[in-house]
């Protein structure tokens, strides 16, 4: 059955992709926006079960979650605590997201640093070398999972994450 009160809420938005960023960065394996907030009763079970404790309580109650506190190890945990039919099979993909470096990143002033590409298993952040300036870090949007390990670990919060989805989001 349909709950009114977060009926309300849910028309309150503009649009479904305000809605994620309104509520944060949603869960592994979770179904559509609209499907999860019907469906979420915030019982908080998948905050209990997180290993890396990084599903937070987001703005109206409903899990999200922070890599500014650490990576998503793609457990499946939060997923299969969750009593509620609101998660994709987990033999699909997790979730459409890239991490993104951004203009204030270090070596883009050419002051040495090296950080996320140490934490990056899958070696998306990788170095070019060149004459005048310090190695320069590249992502490849391809090899990254979007665990958002190298999130927390760069100095000046210069890595953000960005949904590959967010336009047919918007448009659904
Ligand atoms: S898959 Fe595991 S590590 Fe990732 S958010 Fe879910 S419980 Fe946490
Ligand atoms: S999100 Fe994970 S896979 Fe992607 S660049 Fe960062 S550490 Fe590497
Ligand atoms: S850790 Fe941050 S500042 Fe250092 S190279 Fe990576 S993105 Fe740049």
């Amino acid at each position: 059955m349909v709950d009114l009160s977060k009926r309300k809420l849910f028309t309150r938005r503009t649009s479904k992709s305000q809605l994620v960023y309104e509520t944060g960065q949603r869960l592994p394996w979770a179904k559509a926006d609209s499907e999860f907030i019907d469906g979420c009763t915030q019982c908080g079970k998948c905050i209990d079960a997180c290993e890396t404790k990084i599903i937070v309580k987001g703005s109206g109650g409903y899990p999200s979650v922070d890599f500014e506190k650490g990576e998503c190890t793609f457990c499946k945990q939060c997923s299969y605590v969750c009593p509620e039919p609101i998660f994709n099979a987990t033999n699909e993909a997790p979730w459409q997201i890239t991490a993104k470096i951004e203009d204030t990143c270090l070596a883009f002033k050419n002051v040495e640093c090296r950080t996320c590409s140490d934490e990056c298993e899958p070696i998306a952040i990788q170095f070019s070398f060149g004459v005048g300036h310090v190695p320069q870090p590249k992502l490849d949007s391809q090899l990254c999972t979007g665990c958002g390990a190298c999130i927390s670990a760069c100095p000046v919060s210069a890595i953000s994450m960005t949904d590959c989805n967010e336009d047919s989001n918007a448009s659904q």
